[in-house]
């Protein structure tokens, strides 16, 4: 990677500054090793991914904590850990073109990106959407296609996909979204009431529709036809 100027300041992807790369070593061990993420993949991904370069100049220094941090627009960035476990209940192995709905800060992209072919993904706010779509621009990330529009409708041109990964919590899984999944694939989106949800892994068989819960988390409302009302 080259030099990148983000958030007004240039950044040297070759010379990033070391404490970035040992705060980031610390994060994969200290909050995602240690509770129970394996895939070596997914790991590398963390590793990765500059997650300062994902948040604004004024987070930089708490970037790579154990919690969800502001990215604007009243939205969040997940926790590390919880992006992680989302990641790895996808069970990627490379080839994959995966849906995201909710870009947000770009971050769960870019580490989807670090992973798979093909990363597809929406965001319903406009700020966001320019913002971010600048910023895979500047980091590169040449396999990161981005979309303005409602994700709860999916991206029907594009599908099926082999993965939908959905950063932000519904009532219910939007119909679309499990219509574009490809038999074999594996979807994961936060489900329930507006402050609380379930962390719901949804797999699409020859046989039918398999879901496990992963347990309770906490997201921003996916707003749009098959989610909450504005
Ligand atoms: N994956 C993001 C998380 C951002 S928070 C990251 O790594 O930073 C969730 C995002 O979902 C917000 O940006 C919000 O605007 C967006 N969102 C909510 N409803 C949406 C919808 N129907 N379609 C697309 N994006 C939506």
């Amino acid at each position: 990677m080259t030099d990148a100027l983000v958030a007004g300041i240039k950044v040297d992807m070759k010379e990033e500054p070391k404490k970035f790369v040992s705060w980031r070593r610390e994060m994969v061990e200290k909050q995602i090793i240690s509770r129970g993420v394996t895939d070596p993949l997914v790991l590398e991904a963390m590793f990765t991914v500059p997650r300062h370069l994902f948040v604004s100049e004024a987070l930089v220094d708490s970037a790579y904590g154990d919690f969800p941090l502001p990215i604007g627009e009243g939205q969040t960035i997940s926790q590390p850990y919880i992006i992680a476990e989302m990641t790895q209940s996808l069970e990627l192995k490379g080839h994959e073109r995966v849906l995201e709905i909710g870009t947000g800060s770009g971050y769960q992209a870019a580490v989807l990106a670090q992973i798979v072919y093909k990363v597809y993904t929406i965001e319903r706010n406009n700020t966001l959407f320019l913002q971010t779509r600048k910023l895979f621009d500047t980091l590169k990330y040449h396999n990161i296609v981005t979309r303005y529009s409602d994700g709860t409708q999916g991206w029907k041109q594009e599908g099926p996909f082999d993965a939908i990964i959905v950063t932000a919590g519904g009532h219910q899984i939007p119909s679309p979204l499990i219509e574009q999944l490809s038999i074999g694939g594996r979807l994961i989106m936060p489900v329930g009431g507006n402050f609380s949800q379930e962390l719901i892994r949804l797999e699409k068989t020859e046989e039918g529709i398999k879901t496990t819960n992963l347990g309770a988390c906490r997201f921003v409302k996916l707003i749009g036809q098959h989610g909450w009302d504005e």
